[in-house]
């Protein structure tokens, strides 16, 4: 398809449900290192609430689908995590009333970031969820001006993401839990960054199917 729609992001979410659940254990294991340990709990309770509330809706948009994954996040993930993906959500929500082409899949991606940063008051390099949506919405931007369509934009965007939680092993947690750790938190993945990741790449294979 030349533009995403809302079959679109009903796929996503239900393919984002499914990864979280099955990386559930791996999101622990991360946040246990560095945190609290909850991080894949908080995840997998959030997306099967999501799941259920979707599950007979009949949302008429992407957007409209969005803004039920935030306001059900919100409710259901809790610590830092649920506020700041509740907050990307009903961001990225706004701008989705009508299906993405690139240039709306970009405006999407950098409008989710724009939550999480107002939210989070975190940067680039503070070992954080940013350090994956941040070259997300860089490479989605760069993909819809270099003329890639919707899918090559998402996919772009994924493919960064993927690389910017890769990016977060050797970085010295500033914000957030981790940072108690100060350099200790070195050498290891952040977990809500992993978690934006398998999220984003769950978006690209539902707009690739
Ligand atoms: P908690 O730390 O309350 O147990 P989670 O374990 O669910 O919450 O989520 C932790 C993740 O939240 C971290 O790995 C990090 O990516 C993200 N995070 C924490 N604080 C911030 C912040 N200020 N800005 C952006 N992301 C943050
Ligand atoms: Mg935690
Ligand atoms: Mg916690």
């Amino acid at each position: 398809a030349a533009t995403l729609g809302t079959a679109w992001a009903l796929d996503w979410i239900a393919r984002a449900t499914k990864v979280v659940s099955e990386n559930r254990i791996e999101l622990i294991e991360l946040d246990r290192a560095i945190g609290d340990g909850d991080h894949g709990e908080n995840m997998d309770r959030g997306f099967t609430a999501v799941a259920a509330k979707l599950a007979g809706a009949e949302p008429a948009s992407p957007g409209e689908v969005l803004k039920t994954v935030a306001t059900t996040l919100m409710s259901t993930v809790g610590g830092a995590a649920g506020p700041l993906y509740g907050t990307a959500f009903l961001r990225a929500a706004k701008g989705a009333d009508g299906d993405l082409d690139a240039a709306g899949v970009a405006t999407m991606l950098e409008a989710a970031l724009e939550g999480i940063r107002a939210r989070g008051k975190a940067d680039t390099g503070e070992k954080t969820m940013v350090d994956a949506w941040t070259p997300a919405a860089v490479a989605a931007r760069e993909a819809a001006e270099a003329g890639a369509g919707a899918v090559q934009a998402i996919r772009a965007a994924a493919d960064a993401a993927v690389e910017g939680s890769e990016a977060t092993i050797p970085m010295i947690a500033t914000k957030g839990r981790a940072s108690y750790l100060g350099e200790r938190s070195a050498g290891h993945r952040d977990p809500g960054a992993q978690s934006s990741a398998l999220l984003l790449v769950a978006a690209a294979e539902a707009a690739e199917a």
